[in-house]
């Protein structure tokens, strides 16, 4: 018996087969380049890897396209269609309507497109992916996960905006957070290796990938989140540009005449690192252009840390205390720089680093010095994995338990 989860952005689909029993990951994979002339498809299982273009035109014929790859001899991974017990869906915005992981049914189909104004370019691929699952494999139980799930917990100080109480009570704007799938499943983590249950522990987790967000988490519950009603609010991302004064983007539109379109593409793809740096997205672009001296790499490195290392004092006041700081996903895992640029200078909140286990390659481990008050890790994250956990723990719930 097989999991199935699938994430699905506007032009790819992204899919990992798990084992049911024991959440063994089997193979994982995407389409890309969906909506284009031609796609590629990926596959990695068992050490093996194959990629090869194939045609499928949208998000349905790219989940035929998996299914009938998965069920290819060639694998060896699924023989029978019956053999997916569940499909789990990554869902980037549930509003306030879910907060917890669901059973995909019509009512929840009918208010996932009622949560399309919040999430304009992400919950429309997120619907096409359900559609395609329930077209192709039948009646499976289809799960959807939650980015803003587990920041629902947030109390109305915290995720209120200063604007007319109207526009929160007509049009929901407020903060919902995102990535909370990986906030989550880093701090479950964290409990596990404490060996102590949530109470006490006040988390700050930073998710510093692409994407970047950080989130506080009292006695296991998410009391505040980096970003807001969209992904662009926050620390510094990749492109994205984080918090900055809104009345910013009514000077640039009187300047410069940009439309809404154009201010919009402006803040989500052409800021942040890049922006900033002029050179990449990837901070490993721009430390290699900060090592030979480009003054514009190193201010963007500067940027970046402040505004981590300033969220990460905000949220130790929003919690009176902090146990525990975790650093996780693309630049979390692998940066030394920025963890320690972050965290330089809060001795007094009492996070002190060991700089040996900051520098040193490798995964898992805690990196702060042994007599640092706060505790402070790399915690891989596998949103995935979360997902198909998720996605077993609401199929062992239905009547029918699978065999
Ligand atoms: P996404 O948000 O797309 O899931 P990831 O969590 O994979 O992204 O993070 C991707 C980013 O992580 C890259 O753009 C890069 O800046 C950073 N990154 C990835 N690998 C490394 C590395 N070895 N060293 C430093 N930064 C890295």
């Amino acid at each position: 018996m097989k999991i199935l989860v699938i994430n699905t952005g506007s032009s790819s689909l992204k899919f990992r087969l798990f084992r049911y029993n024991d959440l063994k990951l089997l193979a994982k994979g995407l389409v890309e380049r969906i909506g284009g002339k031609s796609q590629i498809f990926k596959i990695s299982w068992n050490d093996k890897v194959k990629e090869m273009e194939v045609k499928a035109e949208d998000h349905k014929a790219a989940f035929k396209l998996v299914i009938d790859e998965l069920m290819s001899d060639e694998y060896g991974l699924i023989k029978n269609i019956s053999e997916i017990k569940g499909v789990g869906h990554r869902v980037v915005h549930g509003a306030e309507k879910f907060a917890h992981t669901v059973l995909i049914d019509n009512e929840v189909i009918e208010i996932l497109k009622e949560c399309i104004p919040l999430a304009p370019l992400h919950n429309p691929a997120n619907l096409a992916g359900i559609y395609a699952a329930k077209a192709i494999i039948g009646d499976v139980p289809n799960v959807g996960v939650f980015d803003t799930a587990f920041h629902q917990t947030l109390d109305e100080k915290a995720f209120l905006y200063a604007l007319p109480y109207e526009y929160y009570e007509k049009m929901r704007i407020r903060r919902y957070g995102f990535h909370g799938t990986s906030h989550k499943f880093v701090s479950l983590r964290v409990y596990e290796l404490l060996n102590q249950k949530p109470e006490g522990i006040r988390m700050i987790t930073c998710h510093l990938g692409n994407g970047a967000s950080l989130a506080a988490i009292k006695d296991g519950i998410s009391v505040d989140t980096s970003m807001g009603m969209t992904p662009l609010e926050g620390v510094v991302m990749g492109t994205r540009s984080g918090d900055f004064d809104p009345a910013i983007i009514l000077f640039i539109m009187r300047q410069t005449g940009l439309s809404v379109d154009e201010v919009d593409k402006v803040l989500n793809k052409k800021s942040g690192l890049l922006g900033l740096s002029g050179i990449s997205n990837d901070i490993r672009d721009v430390e290699a252009a900060a090592d030979k001296g480009n003054e514009r790499a190193k201010l963007a490195i500067d940027v970046y840390c402040y505004r981590i290392k300033k969220y990460i004092g905000a949220y130790a006041a929003a919690m009176e205390g902090l146990t525990d700081l975790v650093f996780t996903a693309g630049l979390g895992e692998n940066d030394p720089l920025v963890r320690e640029k972050s965290c330089k200078g809060l001795e007094f909140l009492g996070i002190k680093l060991d700089p040996d286990k900051n520098d040193k390659p490798g995964s898992e481990r805690l990196i702060s010095a042994d007599d640092s008050r706060v505790r402070v890790w790399i915690i891989p994250t596998d949103e995935e994995l979360m997902i198909a956990r998720e996605t077993k723990e609401v199929i062992g719930n239905l009547k029918k338990v699978p065999s």
